[in-house]
């Protein structure tokens, strides 16, 4: 609600704080199930039952978690969340709201060329990019029938939007795409991109292969090493990657590289996060099995605050310790 309540957000706004005392300000919102991409490690293929949320309850349950419960950063992602058709006006929607830290997007760039520009003037802070290798025929194989190019026109197009800093995401798979992580590094450095590298997680398709696929980030870092020069820098709270300056040894090159640790030092002690995903289900973990719905407290045109406030109470005093190490729910279901 709030609309109309006459209250500003700052009289109202009430920190979430969970069973261990961490401050939930998070958001990861699940836009949809689709995606145009099938990661190997991400999805077991389309799901013809795939449903994405409607841009009004989107909106609705963003405005209340900024404004009732002080949450700063919302990150939209999916499935792909450039596929729902109101991802432009859901940003700016979320802009318009004011009280927002940041508004950031989890994407696997297919379709980010057309947008970036309209999405960075509809409020969007800063892009995630997903990409796993530089290798045409990989790309289409780990992501069954993906296009490089278009990955790789998103990126430009979101340098030249100014999404800054562009980061792209590669997640780490032994016998998979091990053998590009220096090149991976070099190229997103050479565009001034940040790039994380990221431990697979034994979620959805992985939870079987996850053990003779996982490549530590120790490992990861040691592999860097070989030609970049690290050294690292602080992270703000709640910040689930570590991150270095990086640097060629000759010169010329310099930036960011991150690893996050997710498997085998899972930062859960330090997690702000609640997830909602496409269906209105909450999240506060990623390990989460499954919990009430936020759909049941929306009529399609608004949202019933204090039934959403019950279920938000319940799920984030439910908040595990530390997550369970392994989830049978699809990532692309979940957002990431
Ligand atoms: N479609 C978008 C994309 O590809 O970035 C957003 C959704 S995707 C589920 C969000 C993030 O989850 C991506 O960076 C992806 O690489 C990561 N991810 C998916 N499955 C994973 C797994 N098993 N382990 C680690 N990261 C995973």
């Amino acid at each position: 609600m709030t609309e109309g309540s006459g209250h500003t957000a700052v009289e109202i706004a009430k920190s979430l704080v969970d069973g261990c005392g961490r401050r939930i300000d998070h958001l990861r919102l699940s836009l949809t199930e689709r995606c145009n991409l099938a990661c190997q490690y991400c999805s077991a293929g389309q799901d013809t039952r795939a449903c994405r949320i409607e841009a009004g309850f989107a909106i609705a349950l963003a405005r209340w978690l900024l404004v009732r419960h002080a949450v700063g950063h919302v990150r939209l992602t999916g499935g792909e969340p450039l596929l729902h058709p109101e991802v432009v006006e859901i940003v700016a929607a979320l802009s318009a709201i004011g009280s927002l830290d940041e508004i950031t997007l989890t994407t696997n760039g297919q379709a980010l060329a057309a947008r970036a520009l309209r999405l960075r003037q509809a409020g969007l802070a800063r892009v995630n990019i997903s990409l796993d290798t530089l290798r045409a025929e990989r790309f289409a194989r780990l992501t069954r029938g993906g296009e490089i190019s278009h990955t790789l026109r998103g990126i430009e197009a979101a340098i030249a939007a100014e999404l800054k800093p562009v980061r792209l995401n590669v997640v780490v798979q032994r016998g998979v795409n091990d053998d590009e992580l220096c090149d991976l590094a070099r190229w997103g450095l050479e565009r001034g991109c940040a790039v994380r590298f990221l431990e697979v997680m034994p979620i959805g398709p992985m939870v079987e292969a996850f053990r003779g696929q996982l490549v530590t980030a120790a490992e990861i870092l040691d592999r860097l090493s070989d030609s970049l020069i690290l050294t690292p820098v602080s992270a703000p709270p709640g910040q689930p990657a570590t991150d270095f300056g990086a640097a060629s040894p000759g010169g010329g090159l310099a930036g960011c590289i991150g690893v996050i640790a997710s498997t085998t030092r899972p930062f859960c002690s330090r997690c702000r996060r609640l997830r909602i995903t496409a269906r209105g289900e909450i999240l506060s973990c990623l390990f989460d099995t499954g919990g009430s719905s936020l759909a049941d407290a929306w009529d399609g045109r608004e949202l019933n605050e204090d039934a959403a406030d019950r279920m938000l109470q319940a799920a984030v005093m439910a908040k595990p310790h530390r997550g369970q190490r392994a989830q049978r729910k699809q990532m692309v279901s979940i957002g990431g």
